[in-house]
């Protein structure tokens, strides 16, 4: 097994191995002291994985409770989130019983904000199930529901008590799904870690499988240590934001529905090193992000992608700040006048 040990305000374990689900109640019965145990998910996941962490849960002497809600983004929001403050009510959960996130990003957000604020914070696992939630949702404590007014509006940092990840939970994830996960992979690559890089371009989707252990420890080691040096996202971290300022503008001129987050990040990512790598690097990109079909472009023009840039409603900016990665491994924060970024981009 591998262990990844994050220090931030609050020290926790991320535990990475095949397999491990079927663990999760020893390793829970080791970081709480609580009871009882609420297992919040999706319907999908439920289905798939619900019945393997309530069995290794009451192994271990936990009361399990479970609150499932339908699957997708749309139910990451206030009326869901209050379905589950109901349940634990009802349920007479206290501070010292534990949130269990089974799922994707979408339940680790919500489960992760209900966390923080039922009766003013209470522990909560994660145990992330898509290849996005291992290497970016589950690390780093950002909690979130989103708002009828954008996404992520309503948010807390909270930390979980541990990480439980289990890369096999992966093998019945829907192939794009996949790939929208290797979108940010590939990130961490080119911002910090060309070895790591260098293995997955030496795989494709088909192949990658085999690897995978190793290529999400990598990640999560990285945003470890971008968290660890940021904790409250106020310099450095902005790093882990490489191919999203193009990325957000392509998801948002497609209204959320051509690309998802994943495949949006790649092709922002290599419109960027084409704007600032030498072609050679540009290629191997490309190539990698093909080879995870992934898209390396979109239709979109150029001019009216970047007037959508920088649209942050979490950040007032005059100046866009973005990262360029000129070679593989190494990110770097540039900052520029929004005029001057919307010149350099469409010249
Ligand atoms: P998701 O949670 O909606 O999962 C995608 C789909 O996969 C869902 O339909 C889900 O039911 C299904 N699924 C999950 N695990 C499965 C499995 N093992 N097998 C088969 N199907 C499975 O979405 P996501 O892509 O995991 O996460 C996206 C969310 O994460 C967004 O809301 C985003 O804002 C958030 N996010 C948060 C952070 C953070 O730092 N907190 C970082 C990145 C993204
Ligand atoms: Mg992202």
């Amino acid at each position: 097994m591998k262990t990844i040990t994050v220090h931030a305000s609050q020290t926790y374990d991320i535990f990475i191995e095949n397999g491990l689900l079927d663990a999760c109640g020893t390793i829970l019965k080791q970081t709480t002291k609580a009871q009882k145990a609420a297992i919040i998910t999706d319907d999908t996941v439920e289905a798939l994985y619900g019945a393997r962490v309530r069995a290794s849960l009451e192994k271990e002497g936990f009361e399990v409770i479970q609150f499932v809600f339908p699957h997708g983004e749309l139910s990451k929001c206030s009326a869901t989130l209050n379905q589950i403050y109901d349940f634990l009510c009802e349920n007479s959960m206290t501070r010292t019983d534990c949130l269990v996130a089974l799922g994707g990003g979408v339940v680790g957000d919500i489960t992760g904000f209900a966390a923080a604020t039922f009766l003013r914070g209470m522990d909560f696992v994660q145990i992330p199930t898509t290849l996005l939630a291992q290497v970016d949702s589950s690390v780093g404590g950002k909690t979130a529901i989103d708002l009828p007014g954008g996404k992520n509006l309503v948010g807390a940092f909270k930390q979980p008590v541990c990480v439980i990840c289990d890369p096999r939970t992966l093998d019945t994830l829907p192939p794009e799904i996949f790939s929208d996960g290797m979108g940010e992979v590939i990130k961490y690559g080119m911002i910090r870690d060309a070895a790591l890089f260098d293995l997955v371009a030496a795989h494709t989707q088909e192949s990658i499988s085999a690897v995978l252990e190793e290529v999400i420890a990598a990640c999560i080691a990285i945003k470890r240590d971008v968290v660890e040096a940021d904790e409250f996202d106020t310099g450095e971290r902005m790093i882990l934001n490489y191919g999203h300022t193009l990325g957000h503008a392509i998801e948002s001129y497609y209204h959320y529905e051509t690309y998802s987050h994943g495949s949006a990040v790649a092709a922002g990512m290599c419109m960027m090193a084409a704007k600032t790598c030498d072609p050679e690097v540009t290629e191997r990109l490309k190539k990698c992000v093909k080879a995870y079909n992934l898209p390396t472009e979109v239709p979109a023009d150029i001019r009216a992608l970047v007037p959508l840039c920088g649209k942050d409603k979490k950040r007032a900016a005059s100046q866009l700040r973005f990262i360029v990665c000129r070679v593989i491994g190494r990110a770097e924060i540039h900052t520029m006048p929004f005029d001057s970024f919307s010149l350099w981009m469409e010249a």
